[in-house]
């Protein structure tokens, strides 16, 4: 197979805007998937490693929720074929303990893998003339047309499903659905407070009314947010938690506000638990070890919700078709092409999340 001509957003260095270009995509080899992408949603990560507070290398293609259709295969790829539809989710090793307990979010080498761009000897790349363009973050680099993947990273899914609306499911969505439905395993009657009402607290609210929970607080600054939240299920909302009445059972903090920690740990009733899930710059908080042991309180930090995308996204998609995951409330369109616009959005708080469709779809 010969290489192809792909247009991709490249980003030069941290902070740099978004560029548009044509480049060279070799043909896949070893365990590498060439996806033709649909729709890639925009994650609050991807704010994060374009202005480099993580270690990605740059020139770089970002983009984390890709959703396409399969064009070519390495050899010795197995599960799927061209022709098949596909949602994209982060890469791991899948030899390690913690992808062999089907926990591939504590793989020993989610950063290499998701981060730093890591490929292996014969496998294609992306090219700007004899310069190597950065990227496979989180095993695909998605504002492009193309895309490697891997076996790991592609979940296939039927072709009457929606891509751009699904495109999601494979980082910000699982993540909050995972932390309440996996990880913290929400059980009918508990209460739980969200803090954030971005796509991964909505997430998170959605699951909740899934599992059944009774309580469902939800906060966030943005009004907006609130109402959906309130339309998505939620039974009360407000701006702080202080302002709330009691404890509760779970707490899902993704604001990634150190600040808001203390507080939190504070209102979780006794054998509560405090997930941490947002990107936390670095620091610490506050919290009085002696409530937390005497009322058997737990903290646990998660990534990509402690799941097996595998296994979950298609649990997911279950819920997605009977009406219990709308979706399509927290996700606004815009072309690829817009992608600036599409991410100012999602700074300002305007959009929930924003998806991007490539071009002739
Ligand atoms: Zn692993
Ligand atoms: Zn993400």
């Amino acid at each position: 197979m010969n290489s192809i001509a792909i247009d991709a957003a490249v980003v030069e260095g941290a902070g740099s805007p978004f560029r548009f270009e044509t480049l060279a995509m070799d043909a896949p080899g070893p365990d590498q998937i060439r996806v033709r992408l649909h729709a890639c949603g925009i994650c609050h990560t991807d704010m994060v490693m374009r202005d480099g507070a993580l270690p990605i290398p740059f020139p770089v293609i970002l983009g984390h929720e890709g959703a396409g259709v399969v064009d070519a295969v390495g050899p010795g790829v197995t599960g799927v074929v061209p022709g098949d539809h596909v949602l994209l989710s982060f890469h791991s090793c899948g030899a390690c303990g913690a992808c062999h307990d089907h926990q591939p979010g504590y793989c020993v080498e989610f950063v290499p893998r998701n981060f730093l761009g890591v490929t292996q000897a014969g496998q294609g790349g992306i090219w700007r003339g004899d310069e190597r363009i950065g990227g496979n973050i989180f095993g695909q680099s998605a504002f492009a047309t193309y895309a490697f993947a891997h076996s790991d990273n592609v979940v296939r899914i039927d072709p009457d499903l929606p891509l751009d609306i699904l495109a999601p499911l494979g980082c910000g969505v699982q993540t909050g659905a995972g932390t309440v439905l996996e990880t913290l395993k929400v059980q009918p009657g508990q209460s739980i407070a969200i803090l954030g009402a971005g796509a991964v607290g909505l997430s998170a609210l959605m699951a909740a009314v899934i599992a059944g929970a009774g309580r469902i607080a939800v906060i966030d600054r943005h009004a907006s947010r609130l109402a959906l939240a309130r339309e998505l299920g939620a039974t009360e909302t407000g701006n702080d938690l202080a302002g709330l009445d009691g404890l509760f059972d779970h707490i899902v903090d993704t604001t990634g506000v150190p600040a808001l920690l203390s507080l939190a740990a504070d209102r979780l009733a006794q054998r509560g638990t405090l997930a941490l899930v947002g990107a936390y710059p670095p620091g610490g908080f506050t919290i009085d070890p002696s409530s937390i042991m005497s009322m058997g309180r737990r903290i646990v930090g998660v990534v990509e919700g402690g799941i097996d995308p595998q296994s979950f996204i298609p649990r997911l998609i279950t819920y997605y078709r009977e009406g219990r995951l709308p979706l399509e409330k927290l996700i606004q369109r815009y072309d690829f092409a817009d992608l600036e616009a599409a991410f100012a959005a999602s700074e300002s708080g305007a959009v929930v999340k924003p998806v991007v469709v490539m071009p002739s779809n």
